[in-house]
């Protein structure tokens, strides 16, 4: 049987980024930057006042006690008409340009200038004691950045801050790779819409809407090819959707196992193939791959826990490579697994030797996270994985993990 690394290593090396695409800025949101961004301009664009104030010439500042006349009044938005000559000040707000002449920002708490609400007019005069040296509370044209550097890289996912520092440098629109189109599809004659009514024998369909969050999650959209009977026709019938559709990924929960009416594999190979469908791991054995009419393939384990760890250890990573991102990218704002860490077992962990992901609560104590079992490891359990904030990876044989012992783990 495929150890999990071989198995993603054979998954990876099928998926190449989607092509690329220009959408407007606020579209870009969690996808990856197809080319690197360079600034346009200067950040900030002009010399400007870090403070609301006084702008000044620091060298008339010298003096013990000191009075300028106001000769202007700068609000942000404006620009500026005056140049400051010796004696002279001009009000000024935050993020307003600076006047010729003007070298610093005396802060209006520093003055004798006491009318601080909004509305109130600039004084004639203004008086302070405090001696201020150039440069101080003015934000220099380009101190935060030069026209012509590269600010982001491509491959980079875009978080919202990059969205701000992109807008603030005018880019309205950005080039990033389209996002990834899954198709997936639930199989089982037992299963159930979760708005339908439940019949003798039947179950909600949960891993619909599991796998649907994850797929967002991950930055990818999904294209719902609904929930094949288990009969060799319903399966080619929803596989056909996933090829009109032009679906990136056909993914599916349930029905590769070994099971009498397990059709899936069988429905593949008729006009594809499978690469593998099993992988030594636990849970999540069940785990087929390969192509259907040019499209690939990954079928998941049909036990919600089995599908959901499937995903994690597979899916995820499968998706990443499709949209673009490059491997130090973060994988988005909803992204449930983000690192690999180390932990240590409060309690003795045992498992049968297969790669195994063990749900687990992590408890962080004077800063080393403590792991325990969440409860019941069984791979239809759902509770204890909504309990569990963490995976405890288990390597391939080791049955028994002392407790104090540190092992690696995902956060959930
Ligand atoms: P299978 O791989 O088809 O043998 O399914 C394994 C187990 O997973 C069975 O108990 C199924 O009822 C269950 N199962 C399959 N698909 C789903 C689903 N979409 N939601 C919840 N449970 C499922
Ligand atoms: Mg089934």
């Amino acid at each position: 049987m495929l150890s999990v690394a071989e198995a993603r290593q054979r998954i990876l090396t099928h998926f190449q980024p989607t092509a690329t695409e220009i959408v407007p800025l606020i579209a870009s949101a969690n996808r990856a930057l197809a080319k690197n961004i360079q600034a346009t301009h200067d950040l900030p664009l002009f010399d400007n006042s870090s403070m609301d104030g006084f702008a000044v010439r620091a060298e008339d500042t010298h003096a013990a006690l000191l009075t300028l006349s106001v000769v202007a009044d700068i609000p942000a938005g404006s620009t500026p008409q005056v140049t400051l000559a010796p004696g002279q000040a001009a009000r000024i707000m935050t993020g307003a340009p600076m006047p010729n002449g003007a070298n610093a920002v005396i802060p209006v708490e520093d003055t004798d200038f006491d009318s601080r609400s909004a509305g109130t007019t600039a004084p004639q005069t203004v008086s302070f004691s405090k001696k201020v040296n150039v440069g101080e509370y003015v934000r220099p044209r380009g101190m935060d950045l030069r026209a012509g550097e590269i600010v982001l890289d491509s491959g980079r996912r875009l978080t919202a801050q990059d969205l701000g520092l992109l807008a603030s440098l005018g880019i309205a629109q950005v080039e990033v790779h389209k996002k990834p189109r899954v198709a997936l599809l639930s199989s089982g004659n037992e299963l159930i819409p979760v708005d339908q009514p439940l019949e003798s024998g039947k179950i909600y369909d949960s891993n619909t809407y599991m796998l649907t969050t994850l797929i967002q999650n991950a930055g990818a959209e999904t294209l719902h090819l609904g929930t094949a009977k288990d009969t060799r026709e319903s399966v080619a019938e929803l596989l056909e959707k996933a090829v009109a559709e032009k679906a990136d990924l056909i993914l599916s929960s349930a029905g590769v196992s070994v099971g009498a009416f397990d059709f899936i594999k069988e429905v593949i190979e008729l006009q594809g193939k499978m690469d593998f469908w099993r992988v030594n791991m636990r849970p999540g054995k069940p785990l087929a791959f390969g192509e259907y009419r040019g499209i690939s393939f990954i079928g998941l384990p049909g036990n919600p826990v089995s599908a959901f760890v499937g995903f994690q250890v597979f899916v995820r990573e499968a998706l990443k490579k499709l949209s673009g991102a490059s491997d130090g990218s973060r994988l988005g704002s909803g992204d449930a697994a983000r690192s690999n860490v180390k932990v240590r077992c409060a309690e003795e962990i045992t498992s049968d030797g297969r790669e195994s992901y063990l749900r687990a609560i992590l408890r962080e104590e004077n800063g080393v996270f403590s792991a325990s079992l969440s409860g019941q490891q069984g791979s239809s359990n759902l509770l204890s994985l909504t309990q569990a904030n963490a995976l405890l990876i288990i390597p391939a044989g080791v049955k028994c993990v002392p407790a104090g012992q540190e092992v690696q783990a995902i956060f959930l």
